[in-house]
């Protein structure tokens, strides 16, 4: 288990060094730069054509879709028609399901496309099994590249990086580590204390870093720290805050806004690749979809998306399970040919819901901890099919599962929890217990990620 993952950090760095090199992410950045300033009509057209190829080619192939031949008729036709998406009852087939992808994982998958298993944390607390082409992991990194590159980062400049996740494994208890392939200094969001932060100083001054990037509340301590002991010379180049995995309160933008003297860069993804999205630099809260990456369409107030870059397993208007409202904000003037203040004729997303929800656990310290990065993607998780972290004491989290028709072993419970200790270090101390799937249920149907019960002082979390 810990080999895989180790193997599958590799892999991930391997994936990152040679999407830096490569003329493939050159070429999308390129593409996404000429169709930035291209017409709204130009841009759907375009993606007409690339949705008919990608059906054609791929989901033609795909068990689900030769079942339900309704799909591969609306690829074929080009999707939805407009910018905007498609309207319901225009003769599209209906929105596929998250559930239904997750109770056949094997019916979406290429049979003859080579890809790599991906097990996400799920949001809802349901685990998912994904297969992702290896070109794909390119394309997700082009299009982080185009959103850096619009704050003037490519993706080898030197950064702070504050994060675990597919990144984190290898810390080993270590509060932080260089990690070449990224050039970065990698600090695990369970060590946030002054002394490391300290040492994150000293170690930097040598990297000259360009970019913090990380989860927000972890860097949030950071940042704090910085405007209490600043300013620090090692961070007079630091020209944006990359933002990844988690919504940002906006106090915590003003903060990083404040401190660093830098912009925060947000965008929008997911691990099931279907949609992608970079902040608006004009209109904060809006979000530019890149038409390289999928078709998006709003249905009854969800994301739903037509992925283009995964040929290993083709999700055809997946619904996200995120909520989002499409176009700018009315108080928002477009310029002519429908076009953003800053520039852009890619379609906008706004005030997105869902996965982003931030929910904290609290440390020993009081600490606030992400738990995008207690979510992480390991299938000693995906053996389950519901979880949930409750915490009613800080330092101390208890992880409930549940499976359905089954009572998972005490050998499993003891594996998920050694994965997770390790992964926390001496910041939080965790136990792990079975629950009824029904237990897990919030009265709405719905599972939160944090059962939280503990309260810090407001005082050492708010502004
Ligand atoms: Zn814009």
């Amino acid at each position: 288990m810990i080999g895989t993952g180790l193997l599958r950090s590799r892999a991930a760095a391997a994936a990152f060094r040679a999407a830096c090199a490569s003329p493939l992410v050159t070429a999308q950045q390129q593409a996404l730069a000429r169709l930035e300033t291209a017409e709204p009509a130009e841009i759907a057209e375009w993606q007409r054509a690339r949705l008919r190829r990608f059906t054609d080619r791929w989901a033609s192939a795909v068990p689900y879709y030769r079942r339900h031949p309704e799909y591969l008729r609306w690829g074929n036709s080009g999707g939805p028609v407009g910018a905007e998406g498609a309207q319901p009852g225009d003769g599209a087939p209906p929105v596929l399901l998250k559930d239904t992808v997750r109770l056949a994982p094997a019916d979406f998958v290429h049979p003859r496309v080579p890809g790599r298993g991906v097990t996400t944390g799920g949001t809802g607390g349901r685990p998912l099994s994904l297969r992702v082409s290896y070109s794909s992991f390119f394309t997700e990194w082009a299009h982080i590249a185009y959103v850096w590159s619009r704050a003037g980062v490519r993706l080898d400049d030197p950064k702070i990086t504050f994060r675990g996740g597919s990144l984190g494994t290898g810390f080993e208890g270590r509060p932080m580590m260089y990690q070449r392939p990224y050039n970065h200094l990698v600090v695990s969001p369970f060590h946030l204390s002054d002394d490391v932060f300290a040492t994150v100083i000293d170690r930097v001054r040598e990297l000259r870093p360009v970019a913090i990037w990380g989860y927000p509340s972890a860097i949030t301590p950071f940042a704090r720290w910085v405007a209490r002991t600043g300013p620090h010379p090692e961070l007079a180049r630091v020209r944006a805050v990359l933002l990844a995995s988690e919504g940002a309160l906006d106090w915590q933008l003003d903060l990083f806004r404040e401190v660093f003297g830098a912009p925060p860069i947000r965008w929008y993804g997911q691990s099931e690749r279907v949609v992608f999205g970079g902040e608006c630099s004009r209109v904060p809260g809006s979000y530019h979809v890149l038409p390289t990456y999928g078709v998006t369409e709003v249905v009854e107030g969800r994301i739903v998306g037509s992925g283009l870059t995964n040929a290993a397993m083709p999700l055809l208007r997946y619904d996200t399970e995120d909520g989002a409202v499409a176009g700018l904000p009315g108080a928002v003037g477009t310029a002519a040919g429908g076009r953003c203040g800053c520039g852009s004729s890619f379609p906008v997303l706004r005030d997105i819901t869902g996965r982003w929800d931030q929910s904290l656990v609290y440390g020993v310290a009081d600490e606030p901890i992400s738990s995008a990065a207690l979510n992480f993607h390991d299938e000693a998780f995906a053996r389950f099919d519901r979880f949930q972290f409750r915490q009613v004491r800080p330092g101390e989290v208890e992880l409930r599962v549940a499976s359905a028709g089954r009572t998972p072993d005490p050998g499993e419970l003891a594996t998920v929890r050694s994965l997770l200790q390790r992964r926390v270090g001496d910041r939080l101390a965790v136990t792990v217990t079975t629950a009824g799937i029904e237990d897990l249920l919030t009265r709405r149907g719905k599972i939160v990620m944090v059962d939280q019960q503990y309260r810090p002082d407001a005082a050492t979390v708010g502004p």
